[in-house]
């Protein structure tokens, strides 16, 4: 297996930009997610390093060498995409065969390959099916298999699951995390679905616009977002946002007034003292609101407009004294449409954002 390294590298199409300078690691024998919205590079990026385009600038390396000399032949790279691209007139066990045919490999060694791989995928029933007879998960599973027979170093996936439906994309994502596990893969998976980044990493990678926003583990994301756009885009239902000012930041406290001429006060340091006046987001996610809290925070009245019951939880949409708020609560909690209540934001749920975004810590 091998790690895979972006170091700087810009893509242009024409006088668009799909990525202005990035750099990432896939590490060895981890499974990577690139996650971001649709248009952000993620599938130039995977292009890139299996050596379908070439960088405008930036260097690529996998297992520590450059592959920029390399055709995607000869990366040792295998890609499985969202179309599964089967050859519909071949069985399950020529498609699996195709790439070792390919490779003219001895009839005996492929045979034995593609056994031992439908064994670990759970295929050798299916082997004499052709694509049509299979349903979309046995496909997908044959489209992992043909890139498993060549045993590559690195594995890339292109939103494999956005064709399969809730219950399959779950399973598969088992799959793929038990897959990974078992052969200790180094896998790049690009998704715009936050769930599945978040269910499947060892880490994240979040494009947007071009650009790293930030990488690391999926819990460190969403506890320590580095940014309004991470916090948003990880996490359903999303992270509120509250538009406040600055009155005041002191030795370890600051007052911050809120929309609807609420003035709060948090046992937050800034780092540095801030002029008053300045622009801050508080954001807070709303499995973290409160309905009665002791601990420190912003407390504000609210109205209930709505209540979605989603089982296990519930999910209301509150109308605060500084604009709308979702609050998520566990099913037990009793809300009523219009009920009038406080809501707290306790401090230390509490994320703060400047005006460009920027998440605001000691
Ligand atoms: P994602 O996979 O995140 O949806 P892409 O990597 O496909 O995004 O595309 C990134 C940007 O580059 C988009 O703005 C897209 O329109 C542009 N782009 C991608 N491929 C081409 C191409 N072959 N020609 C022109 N523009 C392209």
């Amino acid at each position: 297996m091998a790690a895979v390294e972006l170091k700087s590298i810009v893509k242009r199409y024409g006088a668009a930009t799909a990525l202005a300078g990035i750099d990432l690691e896939a590490r060895d024998g981890e499974l990577t997610v690139i996650v971001g919205p649709s248009g952000c590079g993620k599938s130039t990026a995977l292009k890139l390093i299996a050596g379908l385009e070439d960088p405008d600038a930036g260097e690529i390396l996998i297992g520590g060498a450059p592959v920029g000399h390399l055709g995607p032949a000869r990366r040792n790279i295998a890609m499985v995409f969202q179309a599964y691209a089967l050859y519909p007139h071949m069985t399950v066990f020529d498609n699996m065969a195709f790439p070792l045919r390919m490779a003219r490999q001895e009839r005996a060694a492929i045979a034995a390959r593609v056994r031992e791989v439908a064994a670990i995928l759970r295929l050798e029933a299916l082997l004499e099916r052709k694509p049509a007879a299979l349903s979309g998960g046995q496909q997908q599973r044959v489209a992992m298999g043909r890139a498993m027979v060549r045993d590559p170093a690195v594995y890339l996936f292109d939103e494999p699951l956005s064709n399969l439906d809730a219950q399959l994309r779950a399973e598969m994502r088992e799959e793929i995390v038990a897959l990974q596990r078992r052969l200790g893969a180094t896998m790049l998976f690009v998704t715009h679905d936050q769930v599945e980044a978040m269910t499947l990493a060892d880490r994240i990678v979040m494009l947007n616009a071009g650009a790293v926003e930030q990488c690391g583990g999926p819990q460190e994301l969403y506890d320590r977002p580095d940014n309004r756009f991470v916090a948003g885009f990880l996490g359903a239902p999303r992270m509120n946002f509250i538009d406040a000012e600055l009155l005041e930041a002191q030795s370890g406290a600051l007052r911050l007034a809120l929309p609807g001429g609420q003035v709060a006060s948090l046992p937050v340091a800034l780092g540095g003292p801030r002029p008053a006046g300045q622009p801050i987001v508080v954001g807070i996610r709303p499995e973290h609101l409160r309905l009665e809290a002791d601990a420190p925070g912003i407390r504000l009245p609210a109205r209930v407009l709505r209540v979605e019951h989603l089982g296990a939880q519930r999910l209301a949409q509150l109308d605060s004294a500084a604009g709308p708020l979702q609050l998520l609560s566990a099913s037990e909690l009793d809300l009523a449409e219009n009920e009038t209540l406080e809501v707290v934001l306790p401090a230390e749920r509490c994320h703060l954002f400047d005006a460009e975004g920027r998440a605001l810590r000691d």
